[in-house]
């Protein structure tokens, strides 16, 4: 499995920086965005390092399956019954500031489209 040292991703699946934990199995862990940008904002993580989506799709499928996956369990265990958006941010120029693939489950509120 691969992992960056250096990643602060990677120090929450690993346990050395804290997080409120929400879900984890064997190849992700979920745990609350530290700014949330709605009542329900949870970060879905591959274990091993991937940059992005498409990267973790090529290198490592059954994980993008996983993140989904917990995704949506989440979601339920949530109670996010009348809906919630999933985001990968994919470069800087959308947003993404860590480069360690994550998936964002938004909800407990209306969302506005298209997002700024
Ligand atoms: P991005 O901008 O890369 O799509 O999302 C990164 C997210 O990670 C941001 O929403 C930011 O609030 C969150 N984040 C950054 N540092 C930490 C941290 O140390 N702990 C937690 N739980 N979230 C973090
Ligand atoms: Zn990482």
């Amino acid at each position: 499995m691969s992992t960056d040292p250096d990643c602060l991703f990677c120090k929450i699946v690993a346990g050395d920086v804290p997080a409120e934990v929400v879900h984890t199995d064997e190849r992700t862990v979920a745990f609350r965005d530290v700014n949330p940008q709605a009542p329900t904002h949870v970060l879905v993580v591959p274990r091993s390092h991937h940059r992005n989506a498409a990267e973790l799709a090529a290198e490592d499928p059954e994980s993008l399956v996983a993140v989904v996956s917990a995704a949506g369990q989440v979601a339920v265990a949530e109670g996010l019954d009348t809906g919630y958006r999933l985001v990968f941010n994919t470069g800087a120029e959308a947003g993404q500031t860590v480069f360690h693939v994550h998936l964002h489950l938004l909800g407990g509120r209306q969302l506005e489209w298209p997002p700024g």
